[in-house]
């Protein structure tokens, strides 16, 4: 059975100490009350060797929020996917829509970083989603579909078995709108089709996919709620552990 997860993806928010005393909060919360879902929390590569053993590894599992299209050598600033893994770190968010719209990554680079980060150990997160002129267009399942494909097409069943996906509609993060859960459970139910094609019934099944885009609190229920929707990816209310833990809860 596919698993239902609520990861945090803090951007680039908190300096080292806050992002440290945010795990230990978070760790805490959830020690007194236990999750009834998988919960990960993705940070800057600054803050994974700190953050990983801060927090119990049974209760929360800690990733980057992204890594090099390159194995090692000549790229300065870079951080490939066996530093991340050397960290403890188990997941790394791959494809988001603010590294595809401000650092230009194209399927092409994303299909390095996924067999990269699957080679060192680590399950990609790997967002899909259409912007807004898409979606008043109706093309969002071409969207997701070439996304898909332009990156995870050349993976075995095997491989893509270990990838958890997050559809998020891009004029839904950080904007405050959300999907609605039925617009949520009807691309959702598109994008398990898409992978049963390719990948057969069985991995459609077990694959997580996450929403992401304003999930707050007060919808994440709804949202969750949907046979197609697994959890969610959570930026602005990740950063609060009341938020965070009130979105976890929705699986209570
Ligand atoms: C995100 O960046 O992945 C995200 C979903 O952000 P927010 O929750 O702030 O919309």
């Amino acid at each position: 059975m596919r698993k239902n997860i609520v990861a945090g993806n803090w951007k680039m928010n908190k300096n080292l100490q806050e992002g440290i005393a945010l795990a230990k909060d978070l760790n805490a919360a959830l020690t007194a009350d236990k999750p009834n879902c998988d919960v990960i929390i993705c940070t800057p590569f600054i803050h994974l060797a700190s953050v990983v053993p801060a927090v119990d590894a049974a209760i929360i599992g800690v990733g980057a929020e992204n890594c090099a299209d390159k194995v090692s050598g000549a790229y300065t600033g870079e951080v490939s996917a066996e530093m991340v893994a050397s960290t403890g770190a188990k997941y790394v968010i791959l494809g988001h829509s603010e590294r595809r719209a401000y650092y230009h990554e194209t399927p092409e680079i994303l299909k390095e970083k996924v067999q990269l980060a699957l080679a060192n150990g680590l399950t990609p997160i790997f967002c899909i989603g259409e912007v807004l002129e898409e979606r008043q267009q109706g093309v969002q399942n071409k969207v997701v579909y070439d996304q898909l494909a332009g990156s995870l097409f050349d993976l075995t069943a095997e491989e893509f078995s270990k990838i958890v996906l997050a559809y998020e509609p891009v004029w839904a993060i950080g904007t405050g709108l959300t999907a609605t859960p039925e617009q949520a459970e009807e691309i959702h139910a598109y994008i398990r089709s898409v992978i049963a094609e390719k990948f057969g019934a069985e991995v459609a099944e077990n694959t997580s996919i996450l929403y992401g885009g304003s999930c707050k609190p007060s919808n994440a229920k709804e949202l969750f709620a949907n046979p197609n929707v697994d959890g969610g990816l959570i930026g602005g209310a990740a950063l609060k552990v009341e938020d965070f833990k009130g979105i976890i809860d929705a699986f209570k």
